[in-house]
């Protein structure tokens, strides 16, 4: 495994930032393939990571022993924020800026900036396929899920489907998502895939043992790495368009109280949480699942006002 640092900068108290990158060469010249794995855009969704963490090990010690199981190029970036990750903030730090929504062409020579295009550019270089991870917010927690545009979809979800998520949500093309590392690296035909999981600030480990087994499995299908055991089989997910996305949201403000947990199928009248008054002990809503359905997102933060989300459920076929 060899470290670079792709890019280091000084912060006005003196210390050293530096976002580094762990690759494992190619036995086989030249690489059949190359993937690049990339989390911490966000500061504050650690299970990405964590994930990055496990791969490294998995690949240090495969090449240590068996360099010649490497067919391809894998390129870890495991921390591209790190001083939003070391305390923890989505943001960039100071600037208050989203490093995920500064890769479009655009001017502007802030930091952050001009950092997203060191990524983007070192990405283009050393990648023929990309994984982004992310993590939910602080306030919903998500099934490992992999979240496509559409327009990108034909690429992208033959090699979603290896990646044991537990479902692939296919969104319209939205402006929102043009200043996206996932967007415009698929805009420049390098296919990535935008993973989201878990909750921020937390570490799910039965969701990220899910997500590393599916990015072994990416990387066998895609024939960067060869192994000789049988590889257990991995979840073939749901794929959802929004039309079968059913959304549960508060009618009052107040306190929500689950009665179940995500990655569970739920029936149509299934009790999913209570909404209470904190003031006088009443029921002020019950949710329940309106469909049958698979409960892909549950609210975490129990603090909610009118409006907010409470839940998502997918409709797996429409009854
Ligand atoms: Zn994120």
């Amino acid at each position: 495994m060899k470290s670079r640092i792709i890019n280091s900068y000084q912060t006005p108290s003196g210390q050293r930032v530096e976002v580094v990158k762990q690759s494992f060469s190619s036995f086989h010249k030249p690489p059949i393939k190359r993937v690049a794995f990339v989390s911490g855009l966000h500061g504050n969704e650690l299970e990405g990571i964590y994930l990055c963490n496990l791969l490294t090990n998995y690949l240090k010690k495969l090449q240590n022993t068996q360099p010649e199981k490497f067919l391809g190029e894998v390129h870890i970036y495991p921390s591209v924020n790190p001083q939003a990750s070391a305390i923890g903030v989505r943001l960039w730090p100071f600037l208050s800026v989203d490093l995920n929504r500064q890769f479009k062409n655009t001017s502007g020579n802030s930091l952050a900036r001009s950092s997203a295009e060191t990524l983007i550019k070192d990405l283009k270089a050393s990648a023929d396929i990309v994984v982004d991870c992310h993590a939910s917010n602080l306030h919903l927690k998500e099934v490992p899920q992999i979240r496509i545009i559409e327009g990108f979809h034909k690429k992208l979800i033959p090699l979603a489907v290896q990646c044991n998520v537990d479902l692939i949500w296919v969104h319209p093309p939205s402006p929102v998502f043009e200043s996206t590392l996932g967007y415009n690296l698929n805009k420049s035909k390098i296919p990535t895939l935008v993973i989201e999981t878990g909750i921020a600030l937390r570490i799910n480990q039965d969701f990220v043992s899910q997500l590393f087994k599916g990015m072994l499995n990416l990387l066998y299908h895609l024939g960067v790495i060869v192994t000789d055991k049988i590889q257990p089989k991995v979840n073939y997910p749901i794929v959802i368009q929004p039309s079968q996305v059913v959304i549960l949201q508060s009618d009052f403000p107040g306190f929500f109280i689950a009665n179940t947990d995500v990655k569970k199928n739920v029936s149509k009248g299934d009790i999913i949480g209570k909404v209470l008054d904190s003031m006088n002990g009443e029921i002020l809503q019950e949710i329940t699942a309106p469909r049958n359905g698979f409960l892909f997102t549950l609210r975490e933060h129990p603090l909610i006002y009118p409006g907010d989300l409470l839940a998502r459920i997918a409709l797996k076929e429409m009854d």
